[in-house]
């Protein structure tokens, strides 16, 4: 088990593999680092520089260039850049409203929490696991709606357009995705967010991109990211990427679509070893980058059933977001206006799905896959 995988926010509850089981146990995530990486980061210690600084522009301009016409600012991290999303549009100490989905990661209120906003927590589909577009009042227009793609599932974006001011994309979770319409997911909003925390699609151990689709937005942006941008004194926060940890992030951005191109396979593979009375994941389409593989089982009773069949095959099955870490509890919402949720997190099962899995892995998860009880 790697450091971050104790993460109790990220992974959910800490896997039992002491049952019997066949080889050594496979975790739930973990990152992939090649030779081609840690010759990169070499190189960036061998030169001297450890501050935001060449490579960090290197990696901005690689994500300016896949994503053009955008404009890239690199930060600290996923949450830093929600944060400038919202701070580069002019609503910092607003009070704005700002519409996120319950079923995601808690970084999602602290980001608008941190820009000084009010944060307005939906219900999920059932499909996607993405924020709702119906649950949104059809008269009154937000502020600003983060989008995530759960789990590389594309949001509806052109359903949420109208209804908010500010459109920002939480790619987090969906880095190399496509939507239906086969754009990609990072270039249709105003901003989009993606994390190079160590379990994403590619990893910095920490840190992120901001695409911003106005170029004065991003000009502020990097008002508020870099305390060296002495011209206009404001308060602000130092959210820059060290040129080291971007060299890492760019050497894994350059195999971007190696990574999402297995990721498909392995979903793929999966897909074929369930047995006939188990659906695959809905909601996973083509052109997506499948970041999880979630079974959804009938109720929580059998989702405890295939997860515990899982670990005794050692297999970390994780069912990812425990009830008391939905947004809406969180903030001590009443569960009743948050049905969706509330019956995801009970009956999600998640399935090991990452770049590093070996094939010995995959083929040990496709065959307990196989074996899962009625
Ligand atoms: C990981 C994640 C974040 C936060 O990113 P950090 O780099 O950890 O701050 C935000 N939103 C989603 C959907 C994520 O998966």
């Amino acid at each position: 088990m790697t450091s971050q995988e104790a993460h109790p926010q990220r992974t959910g509850e800490p896997a039992t593999t002491s049952a019997p089981h066949h080889g050594p146990p496979i975790p739930h995530n973990g990152p992939l680092v090649t030779e081609e990486d840690i010759a990169a980061v070499t190189e960036a210690l061998r030169s001297g520089w450890l501050a935001s600084g060449p490579r960090t522009a290197a990696l901005e301009e690689a994500f300016a260039e896949r994503f053009h016409p955008m404009h890239a600012c690199a930060v600290s991290s996923g949450t830093a850049g929600l944060t400038l999303a919202l701070r580069g549009a002019g609503l910092g100490d607003t009070g704005a409203t700002v519409a996120v989905p319950t079923y995601g990661c808690s970084a999602l209120l602290d980001a608008v929490l941190a820009a000084g906003c009010t944060p307005m927590v939906v219900d999920i589909t059932e499909r996607t696991l993405t924020l709702d577009p119906e649950r949104l009042d059809r008269a009154s227009r937000l502020d600003a709606v983060i989008a995530v793609h759960t789990h590389g599932h594309p949001a509806d974006l052109d359903a949420l357009r109208p209804k908010a001011a500010l459109l920002v994309e939480d790619c987090c979770q969906s880095l190399g995705g496509h939507d239906e319409q086969g754009r990609p997911l990072g270039g249709i909003g105003d901003a989009a967010v993606f994390s190079f925390y160590a379990t994403k699609v590619i990893s910095a151990g920490e840190g992120g991109m901001l695409l911003q689709s106005d170029r004065a937005a991003w000009e502020r942006v990097r008002v508020h990211q870099d305390p060296a941008a002495r011209e206009i004194y404001t308060p602000r926060f130092n959210h820059r990427l060290p040129d080291p940890a971007a060299a890492l992030a760019l050497s894994q951005f350059r195999r971007l679509d190696r990574i999402v191109a297995h990721r498909r396979t392995l979903a793929a593979r999966f897909t074929a070893a369930l047995p006939p009375h188990i659906a695959p994941p809905p909601g996973l389409a083509p052109g997506q980058v499948p970041y999880r593989y979630c079974l959804r089982a009938a109720d929580r009773a059998q989702q405890q059933q295939w997860i515990g069949h899982l670990r005794a095959a050692g297999i970390s099955a994780d069912p990812l977001i425990p009830a008391r870490h939905l947004l809406h509890r969180q903030l001590g919402l009443e569960p009743q206006e948050y049905p969706v949720a509330e019956r995801v997190v009970d009956s999600t099962v998640s399935v090991p799905l990452f770049a590093a899995l070996t094939d010995e892995q995959a083929h040990r998860v496709a065959a307990a896959l196989t074996g899962l009880p009625d």
